[in-house]
């Protein structure tokens, strides 16, 4: 099991070349991953259009500086990524336009990807999944290099290197498989799963800037200023839990990772290259109003557990304030609970199944994260 994370100081954009670099040559250089003539495929976090100020997707000048890091090693490369929402070529050519990605191409020979395509992979050794649609381009490559950006989130709490990987599902897809696996634990079950199929060479995250609160699209911008990199994305991850202030058993990749043998069991037990991790920590790291969960500190039978963890779930708000009336939510939402009524959406409670894919899609911040009261009542003396 490889528990090597390197993490190294950039406190802005402009140093991002050096700072990449460094982070890959602490695990042994560009030249140990990518050989002269292999199809590189980075996949970057692009999960809807937002611009690389607001801290929601890989900023374009780390993915630059990737792309330079690559091409010197003789690598060919492609920027391949299969974000929320419809996965067809306006979709993409959308998203990269105002992520950045043509810049970040600007002075290279990198290529966008544009086939939309997939295979199904069958997946024998899954325990969730064991068929698992991915996109051509992932599939097609020597070299997989993923890009995750450092954020929390409504549904999974944090996401990092093995979430990232979510956006090699084709677009329908994901809804579907949100849907079916409609439990948080199955859900990352499935991305623990989907992370052991590709596999990705080489994982480089971007921490200057990262999101806390309610991430991954709705938080707040938090300059963290580093980056850091790991053959192991399950390391990755727990090192970039460890940062934020998540115990293992708080984010169920971490947790389930662990569980199957795929990292050490605790942060202290990695192999960290370079900054010392411990006394970069951030304790008050801001975590999703739905991360609180009572059941994880409190034993009940399985019967009362069901309906109070129900009864407890954050679940998502419009704020018609905000709301400009796009139906982009109620056209992405998995089990279709959200009507427009009046030009405005409404959520059906009863068939929400809490994935918050609204709020994470919403182009306006307009979905809010509603807490019970009695979640909140018992969070003020539990948390
Ligand atoms: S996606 Fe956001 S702005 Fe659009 S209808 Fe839904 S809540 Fe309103
Ligand atoms: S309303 Fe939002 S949280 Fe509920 S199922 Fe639809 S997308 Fe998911």
């Amino acid at each position: 099991m490889n528990n090597k994370v390197s993490i190294v100081k950039c406190e802005r954009y402009s140093e991002v070349q050096r700072a990449v670099e460094e982070a890959v040559a602490l695990l042994g250089g560009i030249e140990k991953f990518v050989k002269k003539g292999d199809k590189v495929v980075i996949k970057p976090n692009l999960v809807s259009k937002k611009k690389p100020d607001e801290a929601v997707t890989t900023n374009p000048e780390l993915l630059h500086a990737v792309i330079v890091m690559a091409e010197k090693a003789g690598g060919i490369v492609t920027i391949a990524e299969s974000p929320g929402g419809p996965y067809n070529a306006a979709a993409l050519r959308g998203v990269y336009s105002v992520c950045g990605v043509d810049k970040a191409i600007e002075g290279t020979n990198a290529k966008l990807n544009f086939d939309t395509g997939f295979r199904e992979v069958h997946f024998p050794e899954g325990r969730t999944v064991k068929n698992i649609p991915i996109i051509n381009p992932i599939l097609d490559a020597d070299v997989i290099i993923s890009l995750p950006k450092l954020k929390t989130h409504a549904m999974t709490s944090y996401t990092g290197a093995v979430k990232n990987l979510f956006g090699t599902i084709p677009g329908t897809y994901k809804a579907e498989l949100h849907f079916r696996l409609n439990e948080r634990k199955s859900f990352c079950s499935m991305l623990v799963d989907l992370h052991e199929c590709v596999k990705p060479t080489l994982s480089i995250m971007d921490a200057v800037w990262g999101m806390e609160g309610n991430g991954p699209t709705a938080g707040q911008n938090r300059h963290i200023g580093l980056v850091m990199a790991s053959e192991n994305a399950h390391a990755l991850d727990m090192a970039g839990c460890h940062l934020i202030d998540y115990t293992v058993n708080e984010v169920d990749t971490v947790r389930e990772a662990v569980e199957r043998g795929f990292v050490a069991d605790n942060a202290g037990k990695l192999e960290i290259l370079g900054e010392d991790l411990e006394s970069l920590v951030m304790k008050d790291f801001a975590k999703p109003e739905s991360h609180f969960n009572l059941l994880r500190v409190v034993s009940l039978p399985a019967s009362l557990n069901a309906k109070l963890t129900n009864a407890l779930a954050s679940r998502p708000k419009m704020d018609y304030d905000i709301c400009i009336g796009c139906g982009e939510c109620a056209r992405l939402c998995p089990p279709k609970a959200i009507d427009m009524s009046g030009g405005k959406p409404v959520i059906d409670e009863k068939r929400c199944i809490k994935c918050f894919c609204c709020q994470e899609l919403c182009p306006k911040k307009a979905v809010m994260i509603k807490r019970p009261l009695l979640n909140r009542f018992m969070l003020k003396f539990l948390k």
